[in-house]
């Protein structure tokens, strides 16, 4: 089994209601197994616009490889309605692969592990919770966050 951990967000609409919808449609696949989501917060946007995010990171098992499974989560954002009208522009549901095992991944789809999760106290808060003791190429998840903690987050 592959392990993974995945960055959920949302600055539209019913957010709170649109992540646990996304967290309900992973469960029900056949190949994502034991599922553990962090708790949800609540974040300014972030290099994008809008009103505030609703974040969250959730630890999966699964035998779908990373480019299937990035491929399972972009048909979530469709589903839930994302549209795309220009970079950046705020979501109904953003899901991102930020930890697939340790596998390192350049391609034009996918790259891995998540290129901006180091700088993102939206991601590491919650990641924390499921994984205290994980240490990222940058670094301990503890002294990234000392890092952005001007970043503005809370429990929602
Ligand atoms: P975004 O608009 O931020 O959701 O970015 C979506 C694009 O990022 C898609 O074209 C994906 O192929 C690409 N992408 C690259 N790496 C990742 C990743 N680790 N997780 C999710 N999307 C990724």
């Amino acid at each position: 089994m592959n392990i993974s951990y995945i960055g959920l967000g949302s600055n539209l609409g019913e957010s709170e209601n649109t992540l646990q919808l996304a967290l309900d449609d992973m469960a029900a696949h056949p190949d994502i197994h034991h599922i553990k989501c962090s708790r949800f917060y609540r974040s300014r946007p972030v290099d994008s616009s809008g009103p505030d995010y609703v974040n969250a990171v959730a630890r999966l098992e699964t035998g779908l490889d990373s480019l299937s499974l990035l491929h399972f989560l972009q048909s979530l954002e469709n589903k839930h309605g994302r549209e795309r009208p220009y970079i950046n522009a705020p979501r109904t549901l953003d899901l991102d692969i930020l930890l697939f095992n340790r596998e390192v991944n350049n391609s034009a789809e996918l790259t891995l592990p998540h290129p901006r999760m180091h700088e993102r106290a939206f991601v590491l808060l919650p990641l924390q919770e499921l994984a205290p003791e994980l240490v990222l190429q940058q670094g301990s998840l503890q002294a990234l966050l000392e890092q952005c903690k001007d970043q503005g987050i809370a429990l929602l």
